[in-house]
């Protein structure tokens, strides 16, 4: 490092070695020589391999913060603080509840109902950025960039995910306050911020054929702590207005008759219709922590195409040979869907083994374990039911000839309602993701998903978070 090169110095050096080149060209062609002002000597090509480096930094950070804002995880938002509390034994620091989160904040910082940033675990904040520069001793050199990765930690034993900030630290999201989709504003992109993410594996990262297909959907599911309101919202929730929001004394009117808002004690609130049933049914899975995979067959005839897609890509298959995922397509997979003479699907699921995601399961070689059948022609997943009767039928036809069966996600419950398992609460809904795996004592958490396809949501073990390195 050392010198700061500036852009004028850039275009300097820039010019110099085109000079150089264009020297070069006419020597060649005409053997002459016109003698260049600005040949680069040894001290402007160090300068410029260093000005092409920091260039490439932040090119791929300008790329990261785009894959980030494409992955589609709102990795930071504006949310309302829903209240403060007392840490025992502390008194610099309290805890803040923001929706199903619990996250450690200043003392004084926050007042409940305040507007906070906020930023799930698996950011990545730039240590240049002087608002993040308290979170230094946290530092990690990650792609080439000094930042920050949040994670679950604890502090005076309480447990703190994600990062709440203060509003007015934001220049850049003030316009963005008085929004009535404010909650629904992902706030990656516009502060810059990463999404962390686990390096792959050697044997995963294969050769691409290209992105991941339209014609399908790729497998996510929100967190529990996002989606409070839609598991359990089973009553209307009051909130006082923020005192910042001038509304019309006519606006106001009319949102009390559409019971939008509505008074007591005297006090403007802002009324929250019920968004959960009790009665909703659910089946819950194991999460799988290996790699997602999906593999297709659709047209007809002749004209039926076969592929494998990692999470984000879509595989070459041939040339592609010791890629672990168009291994398992090749060993299996595809001859079940083609005995059974199936197509316009595609199985996704959890590609487990050795050398997958650190093989918690302890496997001695790759399995592959379906937890989504999406119909191509409908252009949906297949409702929990379907699904589990479609690979019965397709494993009944294994059965005939004796070929490969295709394993489904160990399934922990299905047609259950919530209090039927005894969660009630966010607080329940995360004691009950802690539990074992199929040979790990940890798991990594669960995943239920509404029967009638409604909704699904994932429920991470903090256990596991806590254990994640
Ligand atoms: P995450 O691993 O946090 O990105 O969560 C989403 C991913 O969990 C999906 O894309 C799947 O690859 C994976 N997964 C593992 N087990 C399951 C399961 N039982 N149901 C749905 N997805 C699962
Ligand atoms: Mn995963």
């Amino acid at each position: 490092m050392g010198q700061v090169v500036t852009e004028e110095m850039l275009k300097d050096m820039h010019d110099g070695i085109k000079e150089a080149e264009v020297m070069n060209e006419n020597m060649r062609m005409h053997g002459t020589i016109d003698v260049p002002k600005n040949i680069p000597n040894e001290t402007t090509v160090a300068a410029i391999q260093e000005a092409d480096a920091i260039a490439a930094l932040r090119f791929k950070r300008e790329q990261l913060i785009a894959d980030a804002v494409e992955d589609g995880r709102k990795l930071v938002t504006i949310r309302v603080i829903d209240a403060i509390d007392d840490i025992p034994d502390a008194d610099l620091i309290k805890v803040a509840t923001v929706e199903g989160w619990k996250v450690v904040v200043k003392a004084g910082e926050f007042k409940p109902g305040d507007f906070c940033v906020y930023f799930e675990v698996d950011s990545f904040l730039p240590l240049d950025d002087e608002r993040y520069a308290f979170l230094e001793k946290n530092a990690i050199t990650w792609n080439g960039i000094r930042g920050a990765r949040l994670k679950t930690i604890t502090l005076r034993k309480q447990r703190s995910q994600g990062l709440a900030l203060p509003v007015s630290l934001f220049p850049e999201v003030q316009d963005y306050l008085g929004r009535d989709d404010l909650r629904d504003i992902n706030f990656t992109g516009i502060l810059g911020i990463m999404k962390w993410e686990k390096p792959i594996s050697a044997q995963l990262a294969g050769t691409a054929k290209g992105s991941f297909p339209s014609f399908l959907q790729k497998s996510d599911q929100e967190r529990c702590q996002n989606m409070v309101r839609s598991i359990f919202g089973y009553e209307k929730t009051f909130r006082p207005v923020p005192s910042a929001a001038a509304l019309l004394p006519e606006e106001i009117e009319e949102a009390i008759k559409a019971d939008r808002l509505c008074k007591i004690d005297g006090v403007l609130h802002i009324v929250h219709q019920p968004q959960a049933s009790r009665d909703t049914q659910y089946e819950v899975t194991l999460k799988l922590d290996g790699s997602s995979m999906t593999v297709y067959r659709r047209g007809e005839g002749d004209k039926v195409e076969e592929g494998v897609c990692s999470r984000n890509l879509e595989l070459k298959m041939e040339g592609n040979e010791n890629n672990s995922f168009v291994q398992m397509a090749n060993e299996g997979i595809l001859q079940a869907l083609r005995d059974a003479d199936v197509t316009d699907v595609a199985l996704q699921g959890e590609l487990m083994g050795p050398g997958i995601q650190g093989n918690r399961e302890s496997l001695s070689f790759n399995r592959f374990f379906v937890y989504n059948v999406f119909d191509i022609k409908k252009g949906e997943y297949m409702k929990p039911g379907d699904r589990i009767e479609f690979l019965d039928k397709l494993n009944a036809e294994a059965a005939v000839r004796n070929s490969f069966r295709v394993e489904h996600v160990p399934i922990l419950h299905s047609n259950v309602t919530l209090a039927e398992l005894g969660i009630h609460n966010m607080d329940d809904l995360l004691k009950f993701a802690i539990g074992p795996s199929m040979h790990n004592s940890v798991r990594e958490g669960l995943v239920f998903k509404a029967m009638d396809g409604s909704q699904q949501f994932k429920a991470i073990s903090n256990l596991y978070l806590e254990q994640e390195k």
